[in-house]
């Protein structure tokens, strides 16, 4: 399962922005987006060329495959996988990220960050409906519940970020039992409830060309 491995930080300032890819920590660390607000490498502190049409597009769509850490054939998958559902290709592209069982994980709050809700996952510490699931990938459906397995409840990074999430909340479409270590997906999240900012009918149109 590829995934990429360099320095996160890095992205957000390729992609000009805060793109929050450490989760919880890009709110206490200082970030590299406020000190060094310009691209990285060694033409990075020249200015910013002016972006063609097709550069808009293209980094709309890097920058959502990075929040969702989505290697580029994985992410054309969902694309093409979203343009052949009924309803807005972009919103469904949205949803299907969403659906990821490392990105539930993280909303529901077991784990600070989507990459380290990743690597909990890979290592085996939740169920889907009762049976262990490793697969970051795995889609969740409506109803399914998904639960800190029983001998990896006393994992401090996880019980550290549950506290953290019960002041937070989790998204209205999930619903987080906290002391029982577990979640459900109520619904299918709207594109109301999905907090990303990205113009994803820009990466409808730089797919469509
Ligand atoms: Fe991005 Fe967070 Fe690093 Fe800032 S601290 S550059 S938001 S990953």
């Amino acid at each position: 399962m590829a995934r990429y491995t360099g320095p996160v930080c890095r992205l957000c300032r390729r992609e000009g922005e805060k793109l929050f890819l450490k989760g919880e920590k890009c709110y206490t660390e200082k970030c590299p987006v406020d000190r060094r607000p310009y691209p990285p490498g060694q033409h990075g502190q020249g200015r910013r060329p002016r972006l063609t049409e097709y550069g808009i597009h293209l980094r709309e769509k890097q920058k959502l495959r990075r929040i969702y850490g989505v290697l580029e054939r994985q992410f054309r998958r969902y694309y093409q996988e979203a343009s052949r559902r009924k309803g807005v290709t972009g919103e469904t592209l949205l949803q299907l990220l969403e659906c990821r069982l490392d990105n539930v994980v993280y909303r529901l709050g077991f784990a600070p960050s989507r990459a380290a809700a990743r690597q909990l996952v890979m290592h085996g510490h939740f169920t889907v409906n009762g049976k262990k699931m490793d697969i970051p990938s795995a889609r969740v459906k409506v109803g399914d519940v998904i639960a800190v397995r029983e001998r990896s409840r006393n994992i401090a990074m996880i019980k550290e970020s549950v506290q953290a999430a019960q002041s937070r909340g989790v998204p209205d479409w999930l619903e987080l039992d906290a002391d029982g270590l577990k979640g459900t997906v109520k619904s299918l999240p709207t594109r109301e409830q999905i907090d990303v900012r990205v113009q994803e009918h820009l990466i409808v149109e730089h797919y469509s060309r």
